[in-house]
Parts: C-alpha cells; structure tokens; sequence
C-alpha cells in the first residue's frame, strides 16, 4: 500500500476525521503549556496518562481503608492474585502463551533475574552478544552478571558494531557474528527496538541463529512492547523483559513484565533467584521449607504484587485490550508514514540536498517490518538552539546530543494534526 500524503493542515484533519482511533484521544491527559496542549511526541519515553488511571487507583486505596490485610482475599480484585488479571491481555500484547508471562518488578531488575537463569557460562560457552550501543542500564547488567560468574566482560561481551558512517545494526553482521562465536557463545541478548534509532530487529530469525549454535536467546523489549507485533512463543524466543511506562502508559517507574518460553517454565532444575511468590500456589502459605517452583513465568516472581502501581497498568493494558494491537498497528504506519513525508517535504522546500551537511537526515529504517513509531532525524548543521525552539513552540521530543531529534507519534493519542503542526513549527524554525 502506498499512500499519498500531502503537507496541509487541511488533509491532515481529513486524515484525524476518517481514524477509527481518534476517539482515544481523550482518554488521555495532554500536557498542557501556556493555556495550550502541547505536542507531545515522547510516548516512547513517557506515555501520557490515562484518565482512567485515578480511578482504578482510588479504587485500591478504598479497598485498603475498607479491608485492611483482608483486602488480600476479598474486594473486587482481592490483591492476592491482582497480578493474574494481566496474564490474558499481556500474553496477547507479546504474543506469548498465558503462562509464559508475568508482571512484576522493574525492567533492569527482571533483566538480572532473567539473566541468573539464562546466562549460565562455562569455561567454554560464555560469550554473550548483544548490539552495540545498547541501553546503558542493559550494558551495565551483562557487565556485572559476566564479572560475578567470573569472567572478563572485555572478552565475553561482544558487541555488533555499526558500520562505518551507519546508524543502524545490519541484520546480516548479527547473525554473522552469533555464526563465528559458535560453541563460545551462551546468550544472545539484544533491545528488540533499539532506543536511539527506533530500528526494530528481526527476532525470529536472530533466535533461530542463536539456538543453532546452542545459545540462549533473549530481548529487552522496553522500546518493543505496545510498539511492534510481537510473537515471542512462535518465534521461540528464550525470554525477554520489559518496562510499562513507555509505550504502554503505565506511570514512570510503573511495573513491569517479562516472558519466559514454556519450556523453561517447565524445568524446575532451572537456577534462579527466588521469593514465596514465586513458590507453587497450592503450598505457598504452608510457608515450608524447599522452594517449589511455579510451572509458569511466575516462578520468577520473588515478592507480593505492587498492588497500588499495577492498578494505573492496569487501566492502560485495559484500554489496549479494548483498541487491540492490530487496530494501533495500522494506524501506527500510516502516522509515523506521515512524520517521514512531512520530514522528506521540509528537506525538498528548504533545498536540502546533501543531507549529511545540513537538513534532516532520517536515520530510522523505512521498512515498516524494522520499525515501530519513532522516527530519529540527525539535524545536521543544526544544535540545540533548533530544538529549545522546538520546546518553546510546544513541541515535546527528546534531544540526544549533539544533534539527534527522537520523535514518537503514538497510535493512541496522537494526530495527524500533531505531525502536520510539529512540522510547520520546525520548518519555521529552520
Ligand atoms: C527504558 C529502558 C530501560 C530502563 O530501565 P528501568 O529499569 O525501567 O529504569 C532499560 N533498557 C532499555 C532498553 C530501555 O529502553
């Protein structure tokens, strides 16, 4: 499908007129500046907040005032088994079986739990690879999990390097080098959408490679979940974690989940880290000694679910069952489709030609299949100057030095108005 857009107000409100999704819009609080809702494109940052989300709150905080401890086992959702609403909806979101998720923690936490149980090194498999340029809290984790198993990080971490001049991780340098580590290598461990450049990767076929050499293979999903399509158990994926409070507007900080494949929640011999909510259910509150691990990812859990922050996840993941995926799918294409129009078109009026020099060089994949909604532009010739102006305008995005500009129009709550504004404002600005 190719789809003609055209950089005017007037076809981007025909555009919001005809989106089945418009409507959500306001479901969520829109920041307001000087009297006026901003322009809000760090949903991939921090996703807005539901209306909702006070009223499943307050709901919670009666329960407590009403119940007490009793809140565990009666009220609505009695808290004792609150996290089990999120397995139906989330495995749907990740493409997962039920049992294979679970919401819990933060994400840097899951990622070193998950990483105790799937980073098993030995004096010859234990090699991990993941991209290079990685979120610095996953660099860090895979630094101290390989020194506290032993090893030097300098010789076990291998880093999938861009090429010279590109932005972008090459499919083909992943699997080459998961091929050459061969037998060394234990753990295959890369962002499923990379932060910086939106560019999403191939996981399917990065796990296939990883298993044929005898590699666990693992994604943090951060920039993925509520962003892309995901398919983690068809893709047999090993794990993968992530957090809520990016695309999936769960409140900063909010709670957060991970996947493990079926067949791992299967092994009970499997090292882990644990804590009695992690224990069989049937014998949990025998509180005997032997941890009894769960059949499902819900063994990793450690402690009792953070009832008050699953109940603002819960009003988002709610709102997701209700749009579906494949609903913000679609409309996610043709709105970031538009942020790439309205980019190119500033490039052609300004005369930018060598786009290296100066203009807006667009460093996100076009693909739709290698990318979810951010869309990253390099502002070269241009500094920081270009984007407080954009800030002042009311234009929220997020600014990584010394030029990069990260932009994500979100299916939920963004318009097609919003790209067409944020589009005259940097022009003007230009
Ligand atoms: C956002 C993000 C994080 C943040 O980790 P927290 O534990 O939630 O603070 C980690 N890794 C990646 C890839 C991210 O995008």
């Amino acid at each position: 499908m190719t789809m003609i857009y055209e950089n005017t107000l007037a076809f981007a409100k025909e555009m919001d007129a005809k989106d089945p999704l418009a409507k959500w819009r306001d479901e969520f609080h829109i920041p307001v500046v000087d009297g006026k809702e901003v322009n809000y494109f760090t949903g991939n940052s921090l996703g807005l907040q539901p209306k909702r989300a006070k009223h499943y709150i307050d709901t919670e905080i009666k329960e407590w005032a009403n119940w007490g401890v009793e809140g565990h086992f009666k009220g609505r959702h009695p808290w004792k088994d609150y996290h089990e609403m999120f397995v139906e909806p989330i495995s749907k979101i990740v493409g997962a079986q039920p049992k294979e998720v679970v919401v819990m923690n933060s994400l840097t936490v899951n990622l070193n739990l998950l990483l105790v149980s799937f980073y098993r090194p030995t004096t010859e498999r234990y090699k991990i690879i993941c991209e290079a340029k990685a979120f610095p809290s996953d660099q860090y984790a895979l630094e101290m999990q390989v020194k506290c198993a032993g090893f030097n990080p300098d010789e076990a971490i291998i880093e999938v390097a861009l090429r010279e001049g590109e932005y972008t991780v090459r499919h083909e340098d992943i699997i080459e080098a998961i091929e050459q580590a061969g037998d060394s290598l234990a753990l295959v461990m890369i962002g499923g959408v990379n932060y910086f450049t939106g560019q999403a990767f191939d996981m399917k076929s990065i796990t296939e490679a990883g298993h044929k050499v005898g590699a666990n293979v693992g994604f943090d999903l951060a920039h993925a979940v509520g962003n892309i399509k995901l398919e983690l158990h068809d893709w047999d994926v090993d794990f993968a974690c992530w957090c809520s409070y990016k695309y999936m507007n769960s409140g900063p900080g909010g709670v957060a989940g991970i996947y493990v494949n079926q067949k791992h929640c299967d092994n009970a011999d499997l090292p882990r880290f644990a804590g009695w909510w992690g224990h069989e259910q049937e014998t949990r509150f025998l509180m005997e000694k032997g941890f009894k691990p769960m059949k499902s990812a819900e063994a990793w859990q450690m402690s009792n679910a953070p009832v008050i922050s699953m109940a603002v996840h819960k009003a988002s993941v709610d709102i997701f069952a209700e749009v579906g995926m494949d609903a913000l799918l679609e409309k996610q294409k043709l709105l970031s489709g538009y942020l790439e129009f309205i980019v190119d078109d500033i490039n052609t009026q300004k005369g930018f030609e060598n786009l290296k020099e100066k203009g807006l060089e667009n460093i996100t994949p076009r693909n739709w299949n290698e990318r979810g909604c951010q869309v990253s532009i390099v502002a070269n010739g241009y500094g920081r100057p270009l984007f407080d102006h954009l800030m002042q305008q009311g234009v929220i995005a997020d600014w990584r030095e010394p030029n990069v500009i990260r932009m994500a129009p979100v299916p939920l709550y963004n318009s097609f108005e919003d790209v067409y504004r944020f589009g005259e404002v940097l022009s003007e600005a230009l």
